[in-house]
């Protein structure tokens, strides 16, 4: 492009680049940008003359202007490059560093949807008095089932399609029966033989079920199991404890039903539900609750005697209530999270959503 450029042109450019070539700095750069392409530089001291030319000589004379412009920008931009490039080798051979050129930036990664519920929901029941524990996820027969009043030919054992683990090839009987937990209540029993009552615990945490995955099954999901014993415990304080929980949870009152719920472990068992915190009117039915105005929450119930009895604890004294709160299910809630999979799949278009 230069070859088309006047005389008078060319000497510009060749001035500019000389300046540019030997440019050691981003200010000097700066200043032959200032020179030539500002307000009051070379080319705009040339457009404006332009007007003073004769009609014929004009379009050659804005060509050869915005020429100029174009080569010296483009040799500016080179020059730019070549200089920062300069400084980053310089920099990792031990050479000097230039603290003005942009860092590396750096991918942050964010805290999982379950993370976040869970430190949540770990938050407030803390602020509620309760302990925070944690228990194996790969328990044996006894906790998980046989003293949460599930023994051997128990039909309730059907309900957990169980991952039991083999050992040196040997199942079940010659190795305590050893199985991924099904849910978290096994860590009620290791928490009354550990603990004197009175006292109350929350525990987050994954469990196994050998489920067909779909939209709303998943063979890993997320459950938050809670425990209170103490003295004159009553399903009114079950009930009470639900109800600050949610508060805290969506910010607002919010109003539960107890359904008669069936699980061994408590007596009498409940399904607690609560009004859907998302219709619009409540009670109205929205896409979350399917129209019902209700979202089931979780199973609950006072602590059955012989749950209590077979951990050592005096029930003529104490009495308890437990609830195992769906965590999956109220991170799916919490976010309008249609399928369940998406929680456990590892796809970061997903996660980095968060
Ligand atoms: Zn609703």
């Amino acid at each position: 492009m230069e070859t088309t450029l006047q005389p008078e042109l060319h000497q510009h450019l060749q001035d500019a680049k000389a300046r540019i070539d030997a440019a050691t700095a981003a200010e000097e750069l700066r200043a032959v940008e200032r020179d030539y392409i500002d307000k009051g530089g070379v080319v705009a001291g040339l457009l404006a003359a332009i007007t003073t030319l004769p009609p014929e000589q004009r379009r050659d004379a804005g060509q050869g202007a915005n020429i100029l412009k174009g080569a010296v920008l483009k040799a500016l931009g080179d020059r730019k490059a070549e200089l920062e490039a300069m400084a980053i080798d310089a920099a990792r051979s031990g050479h000097g560093f230039d603290p003005s050129l942009p860092g590396t930036s750096i991918r942050r990664g964010s805290l999982h949807p379950v993370t976040r519920v869970t430190r949540e929901l770990e938050d407030i029941f803390s602020s509620m008095g309760y302990d925070i524990l944690d228990g194996p996820e790969v328990e044996i027969d006894v906790y998980n089932f046989e003293r949460l009043n599930i023994p051997g030919d128990h039909p309730a054992r059907d309900m957990h399609d169980t991952f039991w683990c083999e050992v040196n090839g040997a199942e079940r009987d010659s190795n305590m029966g050893l199985l991924l937990r099904t849910h978290t209540s096994c860590v009620q029993v290791r928490t009354m033989e550990r603990l004197q009552p009175p006292f109350r615990v929350v525990v987050p945490g994954r469990v196994f079920r050998q489920e067909t995955v779909d939209a709303s099954h998943e063979h890993t999901f997320h459950q938050m199991e809670g425990l209170v014993v103490g003295e004159g415990l009553t399903v009114g304080h079950l009930i009470g404890t639900m109800k600050t929980f949610l508060r805290e949870v969506f910010q607002k009152e919010i109003e539960v039903r107890l359904r008669p719920g069936y699980f061994p472990f408590v007596e009498p068992g409940f399904e607690l539900d609560a009004r859907c915190p998302f219709c619009a009117t409540p009670g109205a039915g929205c896409r979350v609750c399917k129209q019902t105005g209700w979202v089931e929450l979780c199973p609950c119930g006072m602590v059955h005697p012989a749950v209590l009895q077979m951990s050592g604890i005096d029930t003529e004294k104490y009495t308890g209530f437990a609830f195992g709160l769906g965590l999956s299910r109220l991170v799916m809630l919490r976010y309008e999270i249609d399928d369940i999979r998406h929680l456990m799949g590892g796809d970061t278009r997903f996660l980095s959503q968060f």
